[in-house]
């Protein structure tokens, strides 16, 4: 017996790439319904390769969401998260280029660079179109772009009001092969509880400490149990200079407080169960720069 028989529909993988800030990881989450990816007004949010699942009677599309490609990295974190984001490009069935709406910059030009040598097929998204006044304004734009590179689509979409976001799945989904389904129904992402306890909890610092340090910080769960029905969560917050500590506490703890409280707020909601959150504040130099801290936080 072959598989001849099974059900044949639009599967594959579609990765997000852009310079960051374009809003991959917000087009993740409203593709797939969920939040998959932590979102901030910051670039660089996204460190990890990130899957999000859609599906479709028709189509199975696995979404990656990826670091933004930046120029100058320096760090081991920064060349780590921009090998990330190629390796994902290159191992797609189709890439999706999302850009913002008139505003290409030299580093849009980069991804662009990357994409033509990879050889992969790639749709552009144009996204927060709802910025745009008149929509008129959004026309040579467009036509600009259509000339940068043989796109098989270009789609104007907002994802942060879920605007164009149905004409975007039927186009990635008549895009990519027909095969028997990939993944198994009911998934939603391969990241595990203790990845997203992390990263939403380095979601809030990020937003909390504004223009301080959140490049310098990392997020681990240390211990992840399960006691008199509510999950137990100890989770330790890296700094890479002792003197980022105090203030990532901030006066009498209320930062650190404030964080905990925000991060436990928004786990409730998302995971739907009780949650106990600890926070501590660790010192690890130079982590950015550690291979083996990379490792230790699924970098590398
Ligand atoms: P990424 O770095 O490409 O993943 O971008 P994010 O998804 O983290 O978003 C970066 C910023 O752009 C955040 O402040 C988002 O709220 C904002 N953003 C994302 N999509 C849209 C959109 O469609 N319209 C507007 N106005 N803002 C958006
Ligand atoms: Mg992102």
């Amino acid at each position: 017996m072959t598989d001849s028989s099974a059900a044949q529909m639009h599967c594959g993988f579609a990765a997000l790439v852009g310079r960051p800030n374009v809003g991959k990881s917000t087009l993740l989450n409203a593709l797939v319904g969920r939040k998959v990816s932590i979102v901030t007004p910051r670039p660089q949010t996204t460190r990890h390769r990130i899957l999000g699942l859609v599906q479709r009677p028709d189509a199975q599309i696995a979404f990656v969401d990826t670091p933004g490609l930046h120029s100058h990295a320096r760090r081991a974190l920064n060349k780590a998260m921009n090998r990330t984001a190629a390796a994902a490009l290159e191992d797609a069935d189709l890439v999706v280029l999302v850009v913002e709406a008139l505003a290409w910059k030299a580093e849009d030009d980069l991804v662009l660079r990357r994409i033509v040598r990879s050889g992969r097929p790639a749709v552009a998204v144009v996204n927060k179109v709802d910025q745009v006044r008149p929509k008129e304004r959004l026309l040579p734009y467009l036509e600009q772009l259509g000339e940068r590179h043989g796109f098989k689509a270009l789609v104007p979409v907002s994802a942060l009001k879920g605007q164009g976001l149905t004409d975007l799945l039927e186009t990635i989904a008549a895009l990519l092969p027909l095969s028997a389904p990939l993944f198994p129904g009911g998934e939603f992402t391969d990241r595990s509880l203790k990845f997203r306890i992390a990263e939403m909890i380095r979601e809030k610092l990020t937003l909390e400490l504004n223009q301080e340090v959140p490049y310098g910080i990392a997020v681990e769960v240390e211990r992840l149990a399960e006691e008199d029905g509510q999950l137990v969560v100890d989770a330790a917050i890296w700094v890479d200079r002792a003197g980022q500590k105090p203030i990532v506490i901030g006066a009498r703890g209320e930062r650190l407080k404030r964080v905990g409280r925000s991060a436990r707020l928004s786990l409730n909601a998302l995971l739907e169960r009780r949650l106990h959150l600890t926070l501590w504040v660790k010192v690890r130099e130079n982590w950015a720069d550690s291979a083996r801290a990379l490792k230790d936080l699924e970098l590398e």
